[in-house]
């Protein structure tokens, strides 16, 4: 229940006053109804099916009234007011049904708005131990289920309002059949609260089956080139159905259940009308006419009962999703990057350069160290090199120096200066960085470009193109900069996007330029292109190069070499190249 309220919170903070108008809407809506239904017993006591007694609270005096005058002028009279009521209501729901789906929508992206921003606030490290798809999960499926639960929740509670209305005024009419029909009411709501608890249980299944979809298939879709290459086709369309399966079979399971309960609430339903009508006439001697109004009264009030059952039940259908939710926005807050939505930042200059003073650093959940004890400095406007086999902590380095991850010990300072929260947005805009998986937007060439830099021309873009040597590869493309690229496009070469993303790199003209392995793809000719545009590059900008190709680090001011988390050696390319069984010696070697 705390769930749902920290959601109607939510959703009445969001909508304010619309929200009460919407309710009274309802009730409003409800009520209207009920009168007109009750408009039928003048009705068909005027023309004469039934004389009503004007000891009938309410109807019978409009009924008394009306009898002074002649059927001729009452009936229209009656049949207008009836008309009248009708046509309201009508109007009403029009209205309602508007507003309602504007406040569900409203609030719908409102809730997508605030968790997409979370999540984007949220550090590196927060992403490092989720699943990608569990975001697509949230904000796709559980954010609708959270959506849709809130606004059940307000319709229960206007329903459960109204009903308690229309209860008072059966009870005004007739007490005791009012109580008979009540307690049968609620001995059938606390029956089928069993319904509810496997409400719940269904909606638990339906949170991870549905979690479990989204990741199967966007893991399968990332990795259709080895299904299809290990003809691995057949084991995962099995895995596939019968997933669908269990998701198919889940949803019949809650309608069975919503079906049962329909069926309880039906035959009570039967049952009780048959009691009353014999308890009515053989124990209460009631007339005919009141015997009419209880019908009317019940016909009324069970459907409501009913309807309250059922959205009860799929509510508590939904709550499981309300927890993801919560949990996800807890998660994110407390591991928010408070400052990184502030666009304005201005890039910072990095005058001396980085230092790292005895980092150590452990990824959550993992036993040992990925770093340890790393003391290094990286001079501003030099090339600095960090070589190493694969897995030794190379690009876990260059997360802790972007500030993507923070050290379990020591410090990274920029400028002899720990960044605060604040600096780090400043900080960030300065860096240019090349991953070995470049990552492009499914947009044009120059959209991907703009970027990281709205404001660039034309030639600013070509001129960063010719230096990551991608000026010819954009040229023959069909549209030019304006060449849509990605999924739906243009397919680019692995090597042909790492030039352009390097291009997108370099045209912010940052402080600190980091590749890493940002030239594994490429062929040694455009490997060469880009060794000289770097060597033109040194002295104008700080660079750090992870590279797995030793060639491509020939011009590095300095080399460091990283072996399982550790500085093995640290000097000049030269200076290791030469150093007898050292290390880099060695790696040299084997690449020869
Ligand atoms: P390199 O860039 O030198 O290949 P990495 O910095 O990527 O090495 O990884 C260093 C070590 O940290 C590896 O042993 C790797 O398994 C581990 N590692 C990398 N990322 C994670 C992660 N997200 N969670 C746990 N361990 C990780």
């Amino acid at each position: 229940m705390s769930a749902i309220l920290i959601y109607l919170k939510k959703l009445h903070a969001f909508a304010g006053w619309k929200l009460y108008f919407n309710i009274i809407g309802m009730m409003l809506i409800g009520f209207v109804e009920t009168m007109s239904i009750f408009l039928i017993i003048p009705l068909l006591s005027l023309i004469g099916v039934f004389k009503l007694e004007a000891s009938i609270p309410l109807l019978g005096p409009i009924v008394n009234a009306l009898q002074g005058t002649s059927i001729e002028f009452n009936l229209p009279l009656i049949l207008i007011l009836y008309l009248g009521l009708m046509l309201g209501q009508a109007w009403l729901s029009r209205n309602q049904t508007v507003m309602n789906i504007q406040i569900q929508q409203g609030f719908i992206r409102h809730l997508r708005i605030e968790t997409y921003r979370s999540l984007l606030q949220a550090q590196w490290s927060f992403f490092l131990r989720k699943r990608k798809s569990d975001f697509q999960h949230i904000l796709t499926s559980e954010l609708a289920r959270v959506s849709q639960g809130t606004h059940l929740s307000l319709n229960i509670l206007a329903s459960i309002v109204f009903t308690a209305v229309q209860v008072g005024f059966a009870f005004w009419l007739s007490a005791p059949l009012t109580l008979l029909v009540l307690a049968g009411g609620l001995t059938l709501v606390l029956l089928s609260r069993r319904f509810l608890r496997n409400a719940r249980s269904i909606g638990e299944n339906t949170s991870e089956l549905t979690q479990s979809y989204f990741a199967g298939i966007t893991d399968q879709m990332n990795g259709i080139k080895d299904i299809k290459s290990n003809s691995l086709e057949a084991s995962y369309n099995e895995w596939f159905r019968s997933l669908c399966m269990q998701i198919s079979d889940n949803i019949v399971r809650f309608v069975k259940l919503q079906a049962a309960s329909k069926f309880y609430y039906k035959a009570a339903s039967a049952i009780m009308i048959t009691v009353f009508i014999y308890l009515s006439f053989e124990v209460f001697t009631v007339q005919a006419e009141q015997l009419m109004l209880i019908v009317v009264i019940f016909a009324r009030l069970w459907p409501r009962f009913t309807s309250i059952q059922s959205s009860s039940e799929q509510l508590a259908q939904s709550i499981p999703a309300f927890h993801t939710l919560i949990d996800l926005n807890q998660e994110c807050s407390l591991a928010e990057e408070a400052a990184v939505m502030r666009r304005t930042a201005k890039p910072m200059e990095i005058e001396r350069g980085i230092e790292c003073k005895h980092l150590y650093y452990r990824y959550p959940g993992e036993s040992n160290d990925t770093l340890k004890d790393i003391t290094i400095s990286v001079p501003a406007n030099q090339m600095t090199a960090i070589v190493g086999k694969s897995g030794a902590g190379k690009s876990t380095l260059v997360d802790l120096i972007m500030g993507l991850i923070q050290p379990n010990e020591g410090q990274v300072l920029v400028d002899g200066k720990q960044l605060s929260e604040d600096d780090i947005v400043a900080y960030r805009s300065s860096i240019g960085y090349v991953s070995q998986d470049p990552f492009l937007f499914h947009t044009s060439i120059r959209e991907n470009l703009q970027l990281v830099k709205p404001e660039a021309t034309d030639q600013e873009m070509w001129s960063a193109l010719r230096f990551s040597s991608a000026e010819e590869v954009v040229k023959a493309l069909p549209k030019g900069l304006d060449t849509i690229i990605g999924d739906r496009g243009i397919r680019l070469s692995g090597g042909e996007r790492q030039r352009i993303v390097l291009a997108r790199a370099i045209l912010r003209t940052p402080a600190l330029l980091i590749l890493d392995e940002a030239t594994s793809a490429l062929d040694t000719e455009n490997e060469n292109k880009i060794q000289q545009a770097l060597e033109q590059l040194k002295g104008t900008m700080t660079i750090i190069v992870i590279a797995h190709r030793l060639s491509t680090i020939r011009n590095a001011d300095q080399v460091l070499v990283l072996e399982n988390g550790e500085v093995v050696e640290y000097g000049g390319f030269q200076q290791l190249a030469h150093k007898e069984k050292g290390t880099f010696q060695r790696l040299l070697q084997q690449q020869v």
